[in-house]
């Protein structure tokens, strides 16, 4: 079958590998240069199904209210005049129940852990290296209260049978002894000895090649338009230059798919949240993390990739603006240089801000409509975690293949 894959981040990189590998004919679209150019660029890297929490909770609307009013909070809501974040707002506020926090944490959870493990297959076959880091991750807490609390919250993945962890900081610090001078600033952490991290860029930019390499078409710079119709059904793909005509397309943009979405008659409810990122070399003598993590209290996150440390941090409705300012990283850098104060090369940060494809839910849109479109986006906070499982499924779908876990929840909503 010839199938058009539209976007090429980790999620339409991975789709294609898949349908690449169950014979069909592989086109990708990308209106940029080359792969990982959005999203997928600068990540945290953390392949953590750990990280299954439904953002919309109870605790959510007071978080979401707090940021009106209070400076410098990890979480930034700005109400604008934008319709799509209007809708989105109020669906998320319909999620932010106790039975839905826990009904999307459980499906998200299913998914990303199947995905994990589809990751580590995938780069097995392709014969790909990320700087992948296996040893578990590590949410580290500053006090003896949010320890307790944090440990408490993760009683739900404990009974969907997570290996959790809650280890004294001394454990903490044999796990990771680049810890060590950060030793009395921790109260403990939870460890959860089964997830990892890695860098998403590499790992989509090395698989791209592969797929090129086993056949697959790209075709960069080449921006979507539209679609040609026949029927109900996608007769071509409409860029800025010419048609692309396939017996399916797979929808894979990211934050971007609503726009695109929107010319077949699709809402598609996926709404862009910012979140920072910067890069610091690691050099010879410096300490960098051994095992990625979370500073919980601060909602930092970091991770190792060979000879460069990654931070991100912050959740900001900014609509689709990803320009940044130096300012808006201090604090990010402040806090893990407590952690790490020789971790690495502060003085040379590479700066970034990218957009997580949210939906409300928590949990992707993977679903087939309109006779020969799959949609396979909304993977908010964890694309780099979900992305390769929800390859698999589509190309299970286009198989006519049961998926491995259930889709619920992931269906056009
Ligand atoms: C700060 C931050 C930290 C994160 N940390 C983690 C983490 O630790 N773990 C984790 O699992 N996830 C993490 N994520 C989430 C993850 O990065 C995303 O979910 C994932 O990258 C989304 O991938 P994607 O392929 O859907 O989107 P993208 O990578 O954005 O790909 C979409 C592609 O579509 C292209 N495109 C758009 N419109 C068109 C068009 N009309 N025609 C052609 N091409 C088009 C774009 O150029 C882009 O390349 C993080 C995200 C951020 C922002």
């Amino acid at each position: 079958m010839k199938v058009v894959v539209l976007g090429a981040g980790i999620v339409g990189i991975t789709t294609a590998w898949e349908l690449m590998r169950d014979g069909h004919e592989v086109t990708v679209v990308e209106r940029q240069a080359g792969p990982a150019l959005g999203t997928s660029y600068a990540n945290a890297g953390l392949i953590a199904p750990s990280h299954s929490f439904s953002w919309a909770s109870p605790r959510a609307p007071k978080i979401l209210l707090k940021s009106l009013y209070l400076p410098g909070q990890a979480l930034r809501f700005r109400p604008g005049l934008d319709p799509h974040l209007w809708t989105w707002s109020a669906r998320f506020l319909r999620n932010c129940t106790a039975a839905r926090a826990v009904r999307n944490t459980r499906r998200k959870l299913r998914l990303a852990r199947y995905s994990a493990e589809r990751l580590h297959a995938i780069a097995g076959d392709a014969g790909i290296g990320f700087h992948g880091v296996a040893g578990g991750l590590l949410y580290l807490y500053r006090s003896p209260r949010t320890l307790e609390r944090g440990a408490a919250n993760m009683a739900i993945l404990r009974e969907e049978g997570m290996d959790l962890r809650v280890i004294d900081a001394d454990a903490a610090v044999a796990l990771d002894p680049s810890l060590s001078a950060a030793r009395e600033r921790i109260a403990g952490a939870v460890w959860c000895p089964d997830d990892g991290s890695g860098d998403a860029r590499v790992y989509t930019c090395a698989l791209a090649a592969r797929c090129a390499e086993m056949g697959v078409t790209f075709r960069y710079d080449t921006q979507a338009t539209g679609f040609a119709r026949d029927g109900g059904r996608i007769a071509a793909v409409r860029t800025d230059g010419d048609e692309i005509a396939g017996d399916l397309v797979v929808l894979c943009l990211g934050v971007w798919s609503p726009a695109l979405g929107r010319r077949l008659g699709l809402s598609l409810p996926v709404h862009p949240i910012k979140g920072y990122s910067v890069t610091l070399p690691i050099g010879p003598g410096h300490k960098p993390p051994t095992l990625g993590g979370v500073d919980e209290d601060n909602l930092v996150a970091y991770a190792r990739f060979g000879d460069r440390m990654r931070v991100t941090a912050t959740a900001e409705f900014a609509g689709w603006d990803t320009s940044h300012k130096p300012a808006a990283f201090e604090h990010m850098l402040a806090r893990v240089r407590e952690l790490y104060p020789e971790g690495a090369d502060y003085d040379r940060p590479d700066h970034w801000a990218g957009l997580r494809p949210m939906t409300p839910e928590g949990t992707p849109i993977l679903a087939r409509t309109l006779g020969n479109l799959i949609v396979n986006t909304g993977h908010g906070h964890m694309g780099w975690t979900m992305a390769p499982g929800c390859a698999r499924i589509v190309a299970d779908m286009v198989k006519g293949q049961t998926p491995a876990i259930p889709l619920d929840g992931m269906e056009l909503r």
